[in-house]
């Protein structure tokens, strides 16, 4: 039952109607919670507790996830809902458990991997009737944790935090996060891989989402020839989706489930393309069934437009998640996909037609975005629209040039020739300067040049398109976000954080929240990139260790 407009918000989590959702509706291995590693065969699930923490405190805390569950925000902060944050108490009539599922890693058949520290407290209805799990990431050891604590730092679970509610506001589908509590308790990391491990500030971040099923969760059952599990993972997911089915028809009515996974994934990589998200670690494990951004961990933000660049330093030397290659490795990810549903769906032809419906759409999204925020409305199919996309990507490759900025600062340039004319090449490219990183460099390149042909060619495409100047400029800025959640922001926001000030990440959360609106006032959160921020670990390079 969904908690209705006549309901009191609740003040703890006792109060939420808890459900069994997954473990009703998939086997599960039931016997009593033991976190020693081991296979977890013919389940979907196994008992998990969470470990209770020294001190638990609130650090960040989403308004609109506590609204959504129909939680007092308020009642937030009080000791027992924070407690039960950080699992030191467990909600009335919750069930917890640890999912399982594989996944392919760098390419590579993986095995089970699980939910090594992602808690599942169980189900509620939303605010709309609509069901939302909840996780708690870092409370502690499960049966997938293999050699590991169960536990994460405070740096990656704020990073989770601030990212899942940023990419939110952006208007991209995501898995949310309702708390980041910290735990009092210290966590040995080796952040550099070098040998030298120390202790860090741990946390646990509470993730909200209808479902956290990744493609992973087909293919670990999929990979061990278990088609029960495989056939009821596929109708919870199918459910999830809105495609209401029986375990055993599931595989008969797949294909046109499986072809909206493809479309809906396709909308979110040409979305992450668009804001710049480069989410590190695109493994089939950290894929959603469901079309959302899931597992936040090395992922960063595109600063200066480069399509080769990756935030993990894991990945430096193959680059296979760097940003440029996301809508090809995504659609290698939803072929192991449709391998793994290819055990029980007979119709192979139908899981074909989906993945062509990814590239098809990926296509036709990214044109019609390009198109929208370039501020020319329609994309001319004839070519000329696409090679003036290339041209400005050609340009920004041998330049150092903020996109973000960049195309916030297009919107602001005047396109009637007469208004060009006045300006001679260099102040036209005078008007991007706060994106350029080293105006005089690009200048003595060339690439100023033929920086300004581009905005001239851009300007008459732009009035061709018969867009009036400020229609234009609100078209524009509505796709092109001012503000994201840049690495060396998110980095200051930690460093403050363990030093055991979160002002800055509230203050973050609270800019993140209009991402596309100017905020007078909070220019600082709108800037390229400090140089102090280049090399530093947390701002351009991020470790996988979590
Ligand atoms: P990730 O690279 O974050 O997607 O993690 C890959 C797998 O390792 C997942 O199954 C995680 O649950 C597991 N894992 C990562 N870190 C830990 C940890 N500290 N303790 C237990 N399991 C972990
Ligand atoms: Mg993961």
């Amino acid at each position: 039952m969904a908690r209705d407009a006549h309901t009191p918000p609740a003040r703890s989590l006792d109060e939420l109607r808890w459900r069994s959702d997954l473990r009703d509706a998939l086997p599960g291995d039931d016997g009593p919670h033991d976190p020693t590693p081991r296979p977890v065969v013919a389940a979907g699930w196994v008992e998990a507790r969470p470990e209770p923490v020294a001190a638990p405190r609130l650090v960040g805390w989403s308004g609109e996830v506590a609204d959504l569950l129909g939680l007092d925000v308020q009642a937030l902060h009080e000791p027992d809902v924070v407690a039960a944050l950080a699992g030191n108490h467990l909600p009335a009539g919750a069930a917890p458990f640890a999912a399982a599922y594989g996944g392919h890693q760098f390419g590579t058949w993986a095995g089970q991997l699980g939910d090594g520290r992602a808690i599942s407290l169980g189900e509620v209805s939303d605010a709309q009737g609509k069901i939302q799990q909840l996780q708690l990431k870092g409370a502690g050891p499960t049966a997938f944790s293999r050699t590991a604590d169960g536990r994460a730092v405070l740096r990656s679970s704020l990073r989770e935090f601030l990212c899942s509610e940023a990419m939110h506001h952006l208007g991209i589908p995501t898995t949310r996060a309702l708390s980041l509590v910290t735990t009092g308790q210290d966590v040995v990391r080796d952040v550099l891989y070098d040998g030298n491990p120390a202790p860090e500030p741990g946390a646990i971040c509470c993730r909200v989402a209808p479902s956290f099923l990744r493609i992973g969760s087909l293919e670990l059952p999929a990979a061990r020839g278990d088609e029960r599990l495989l056939r009821a993972t596929l109708a919870l997911a199918m459910r999830h989706a809105g495609h209401d089915v029986a375990a055993d028809d599931a595989a008969d009515a797949a294909g046109e489930w499986f072809r909206d996974l493809c479309i809906e994934t396709a909308e979110l990589v040409a979305a992450w393309m668009r804001v710049g998200f480069v989410h590190g670690v695109l493994n089939t494990d950290n894929v959603s069934l469901l079309g959302l951004t899931i597992d936040y961990g090395p992922y960063g933000w595109l600063e200066p437009w480069d399509p080769d660049w990756t935030p993990n330093t894991t990945d430096a030397d193959r680059r296979r998640y760097r940003f440029g290659m996301q809508p090809t490795v995504m659609q290698w990810n939803l072929l192991q996909c449709a391998r793994a549903l290819s055990l029980v769906v007979e119709d192979t032809a139908a899981l074909e037609r989906g993945l062509a419906a990814y590239a098809e759409r990926y296509r036709s999204s990214f044109r019609r975005q390009q198109a929208e925020r370039l501020g020319w409305g329609s994309w001319r199919s004839d070519g000329r629209d696409l090679a003036l996309v290339d041209e400005l990507e050609a340009i920004l490759a041998r330049s150092e040039v903020d996109h973000v900025l960049l195309h916030r600062r297009l919107s602001r340039i005047p396109t009637a020739p007469e208004a060009l004319e006045e300006l001679a090449g260099s102040d036209l490219v005078g008007l991007l300067d706060e994106a350029i990183y080293d105006p005089a460099q690009l200048r003595a390149s060339g690439a100023g040049d033929a920086l300004a042909d581009w905005i001239r060619e851009w300007a008459a495409r732009a009035r061709d398109s018969g867009i009036d100047e400020q229609e234009r400029r609100g078209r524009m800025d509505a796709l092109n976000p001012l503000y994201v959640p840049r690495n060396y922001l998110a980095q200051e926001a930690i460093d403050d954080a363990e030093r055991g000030a979160p002002g800055l990440l509230e203050e973050l959360m609270e800019v993140l929240r209009r991402p596309y609106e100017e905020q007078p006032g909070r220019e600082r959160f709108a800037r390229r990139r400090p140089e102090w921020a280049r090399r530093r670990v947390g701002c351009s390079m991020l470790s996988c260790s979590s």
